[in-house]
């Protein structure tokens, strides 16, 4: 089973593809304009209380957690549908292969999933012979393209009609087609059969409502409504965490949802899924499965503060206003989940070692914490795994250079001669090495050294000819340049006896 890998950002690609650059610049910016639009006091006064209602909903859910999932499961089985455990990804992977298997199936429908993309579902099937076709058009784009989803709501985020229209030319072998609503209907063509074909739904879950053992799917397209009702089979494979109390709690999350994430009142399809088809129904599926993963979420529960990272009802508005996720995208971080809430989430569910630049990519501006639905102090958490690294850093004696910097800058900082002395010594070298001096050899050192992984990711700028000391003090030798006047004697000027 695939695990969360350490990764090095690629981050020169991004940054330097000016397309890329505007096209998730354009698509985030039009989501925080949407979304600032919906929330605003004139279309939802009770923004902020319901602010505050979801934050105490999802920990009250979370704190009881083991009450909560096993009132679900007990409601599940009323309906008739049926709730399996599963520890990890492979877990759920047995467990659909041995469905199909029964059931002597090869193609699943999927709607979009992001706890199904965490365990690379969709791979394992296929290693085993099966057909998963997802359904939403961003994933079906995707996995046509074979990349994973660049946003948690908006997967395919990142490319442009045009880019699509060869991804449809190449994979599909059909004739160039670059009008959106175009390559839409040859899609939904090519869809409607899977649907037709399969035996097996597969969707994720956006609410797992306890009082009335019901799985609540909002989505825009309909893709969703139908693969898990026109196959005989639904399988809702969802994070333990998506448990809320009450159905009535939905008044409150469903406002904020559709608002953050797309600035929608309200998504188009809001459906409620409680086991299979009743007698006297004329559609559902025959069989209704809920797969209840953990997949590290009950780590991260032991840390009674920190656990608020799975409060995240996945609207995307985190991602949307960050300035290091609009600039350096989603594929640059190691997980399926990015931006803010990816910089929480992956290291409390991989650790710290794995990837610790993640907490660090953050320009700690508080936006993500500002637009945050459910209240989750992204913020204050990067700065607690911050601490967390450093911590562990210090334990295993690995802080000792920097501690040895650190201490030399504390000295020159706190020595006004000294740091005099150090500044114009370092601008003499670097404007020497601007001009092409014998310092112009510093930044081959800089990359050799201890430097190198700074330099990697940041530039080395030439100082100003002039130090802010030196131009305070040529401003102050300057003579004012008019005494002044007060305005009445100005006008008066002329009229004197
Ligand atoms: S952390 Fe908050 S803003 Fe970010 S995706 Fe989750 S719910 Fe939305």
């Amino acid at each position: 089973m695939k695990e969360i890998t350490a990764i090095q950002p690629q981050l020169h690609p991004a940054l330097d593809n000016p397309k890329l650059q505007l096209a998730i610049y354009t698509a985030t910016g039009r989501l925080v304009d949407k979304r600032k639009g919906t929330v605003a006091e004139e279309s939802l006064p009770d923004y902020q209380e319901l602010r505050s209602q979801a934050n105490a909903l999802k920990r009250h859910a979370i704190d009881h957690l083991d009450y909560y999932l096993e009132l679900f499961q007990r409601n599940v089985e009323a309906n008739g549908g049926k709730v399996i455990w599963c520890r990890d990804g492979k877990e759920v992977v047995d467990f659909l292969l041995g469905l199909a298997k029964q059931r002597k199936s090869k193609v699943l429908v999927k709607s979009k999933s992001m706890t199904t993309e965490e365990i690379h579902l969709n791979e394992h099937l296929e290693e085993h012979g099966l057909e998963p076709v997802e359904t939403d058009l961003g994933e079906y784009i995707l996995q046509l393209a074979h990349e994973k989803p660049y946003h948690i709501v908006a997967p395919a985020l990142h490319m442009t009609r045009y880019e699509v229209a060869d991804i449809f030319e190449e994979k599909l072998k059909i004739e160039r087609e670059e009008v959106p609503e175009k390559q839409t209907q040859i899609a939904r063509g090519i869809l409607r059969e899977k649907f037709l074909e399969a035996d097996i739904g597969v969707s994720g879950a956006n609410f797992l409502v306890a009082d009335s053992g019901a799985v609540v799917l909002v989505e825009n397209e309909g893709n969703a409504r139908l693969s898990t009702t026109a196959p005989k089979v639904h399988v809702a494979v969802a994070g333990i965490e998506k448990v809320i109390p009450r159905a009535q709690d939905l008044a409150t999350f469903l406002k904020l949802l559709g608002r953050s994430g797309t600035g929608q009142p309200l998504t188009v399809y809001t459906s409620f899924l409680a086991g299979p088809r009743r007698e006297g129904e004329i559609d559902g599926p025959e069989e209704f499965y809920v797969v209840l993963l953990d997949n590290g979420r009950t780590k991260v529960l032991r840390d009674a503060d920190k656990r608020q990272a799975l409060f995240c009802i996945r609207c995307g508005a985190c991602l949307n206003i960050c300035p290091v996720y609009r600039r350096i995208g989603g594929h640059n971080y190691p997980w399926v989940y990015s931006g803010p809430i990816g910089a929480i989430l992956t290291p409390q569910f991989e650790g710290l070692d794995k990837n610790p630049w993640l907490p660090h990519a953050s320009s700690l501006c508080g936006a993500c914490g500002e637009v945050c639905p459910v209240k989750i102090e992204i913020p204050r958490m990067l700065l607690e795994l911050r601490a967390d690294i450093e911590a562990e850093k210090a334990a295993k004696g690995e802080d000792k250079l920097e501690k040895l910097g650190f201490q030399a800058w504390a000295r020159l900082m706190s020595n006004p001669m000294l740091y005099r002395a150090a500044s114009a010594a370092g601008s003499w070298v670097l404007q020497d090495a601007g001009d092409g001096g014998w310092a112009s050899q510093l930044p081959f050192f800089l990359n050799a050294g201890p430097t190198k992984g700074w330099l990697s990711q940041r530039d080395l700028p030439l100082p100003a000819p002039k130090s802010f000391r030196q131009l305070w003090k040529d401003r102050l030798r300057q003579p004012p340049s008019s005494v002044p006047v007060r305005q009445q004697d100005a006008t008066d000027e002329g009229h004197s006896a």
